[in-house]
């Protein structure tokens, strides 16, 4: 049982009738370091209580220590509430229960980190405030959850406290150094892998310097995200005060429900970009296709469609681009086929795919042309690009052709290798496997 709470960081001592202490865990020993090496098998409550006072209260508060003891054992003769107190830094919820004719178990958790507890670290005898800032402000601001970052008129780091400089991996204020806040943010960054995010994060610096007071969201090490306010001016002396949310959490959640909507569609066998049926769905048809195939030895076609010189797109115009061209060719694609039982696939990429049950080659290879002229003359292309063509290789396999034991997969190869034909020929051309 002691060594289970200390997996949940839950300190325990027992207690028995007698208020004698019987049994305590690790957590106990590092909630209350002053038991450590002293607290022992049949010592009374009561010189367990005095060594926590003995560690806690200042010089003023000690002649009141035997007042408090004995409190503290009434409290622990009756206590059936749980309480909290401040400790350590943190908030610790205690809570007593009585074990009958066996005794008495006291727990402890920490409940959150303590804001009020932090008055040593902003004891205006132990650090040294900035003239901006009173100790009353400070001790406010300590008390908030969010970073706190104070800065001049010239944007250096004048102030912050506790939350922030645990946010940024400061040790103290005096490390601030004077810095502006981009260079805090490098050294978040430093020793950690160099990612696009970092990259962006000080993009989005540089940028916001154009255009202050917007909020905006960070990126920091191990997929941690801060979101940043200003409040610029409100201060007589130029200084400013960024508050720094800590919003992984919400991030996260978000990057979950995204992932949960493209699983869900890929699962809907729906390709999520253009609408089209995805791979999966393919495979699924295809697989039923031949197997009604091998046993009625219907015709079925297969067209394989590869966008020519897609890359040149993108490059040219950005992927955003380029996905807009995938979706209208897309469009295309699904006005032109319209038979029922017919299937039009996004194969992966550039790559599209046309289940065509019950058509002959001939057939196959006519609407393959017609696809092929509608995608030349598609208009695409917005004021910023100007007007935009692009044209499409087609391969054609037709089950008529394959033995009656095939394999899907052989259709798949084969339209495979007359696209690859139609693509050496010179693209924007229909090749039929032969
Ligand atoms: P080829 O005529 O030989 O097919 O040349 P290509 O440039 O079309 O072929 P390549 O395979 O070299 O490049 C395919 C490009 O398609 C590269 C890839 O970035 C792009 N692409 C694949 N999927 C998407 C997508 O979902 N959106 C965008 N915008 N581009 C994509
Ligand atoms: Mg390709
Ligand atoms: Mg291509």
């Amino acid at each position: 049982m002691a060594l289970a709470l200390d997996q949940l960081e839950v300190a325990m001592c027992v207690f028995d009738a007698r208020h004698k202490t019987l049994l305590w865990n690790e957590t106990f020993l590092q909630f209350f370091p002053e038991h450590a090496g002293h607290v022992h098998e049949g010592e009374d409550y009561r010189e367990n209580l005095r060594r926590f006072y003995l560690a806690r209260l200042s010089a003023q508060e000690l002649p009141s220590m035997e007042r408090y003891i004995e409190e503290g054992i009434q409290r622990h003769h009756l206590q059936q509430r749980a309480f909290e107190f401040d400790h350590h830094g943190y908030r610790v919820r205690a809570a007593s229960v009585s074990l009958g004719p066996l005794g008495r178990v006291r727990l402890w958790r920490k409940t959150a980190p303590l804001l009020t507890g932090m008055q040593d670290r902003i004891n205006p005898r132990l650090v040294q405030l900035p003239a901006r800032i009173s100790a009353d402000t400070a001790r406010a601001l300590e008390s908030l959850a969010d970073g706190i970052l104070m800065v001049d008129d010239q944007d250096r780091a004048v102030w912050a406290n506790h939350a922030f400089l645990v946010l940024y991996g400061q040790p103290d204020i005096e490390s601030l150094g004077a810095c502006r806040f981009e260079e805090i943010y490098a050294q978040a960054w430093r020793g950690a892998e160099p990612s696009a995010d970092y990259a962006r994060g000080v993009a989005i610096l540089t940028e916001r310097q154009r255009f202050s007071g917007a909020p905006y969201v960070l990126a920091l090490p191990h997929n941690r995200w801060v979101r940043i306010l200003e409040l610029r001016g409100t201060q007589a002396n130029g200084s400013s005060f960024f508050s720094h949310v800590d919003v992984t959490a919400a991030r996260r959640q978000q990057d979950e429900l995204r992932k949960m909507t493209r699983h869900l569609a890929s699962l809907a066998g729906k390709d999520a970009l253009t609408g089209l049926a995805n791979r999966r769905r393919f495979d699924e048809v295809l697989e039923a296709q031949c197997r009604a195939y091998r046993q009625s030895e219907t015709m079925l076609a297969l067209l394989m469609l590869d966008v020519d010189h897609f890359k040149q797109v993108n490059d040219a115009f950005g992927h955003p681009f380029g996905d807009e061209v995938l979706k209208s060719f897309a469009t295309v694609l699904t006005h032109v086929v319209q038979r029922p039982g017919s299937l039009v696939a996004r194969y992966g990429g550039e790559e599209f795919a046309i289940l065509l049950p019950e058509t002959d080659a001939a057939s196959a290879a006519r609407l393959a042309e017609f696809l092929r002229q509608q995608v030349a003359a598609m208009a695409l292309g917005n004021e910023h690009t100007g007007a935009v063509r692009i044209t499409v290789s087609i391969g054609i396999a037709s089950a008529i052709h394959c033995a009656p034991d095939y394999a899907c997969a052989t259709l798949v190869d084969m339209a495979d290798r007359a696209l690859y034909d139609a693509k050496r020929s010179g693209r924007n051309q229909v090749a039929v496997a032969g």
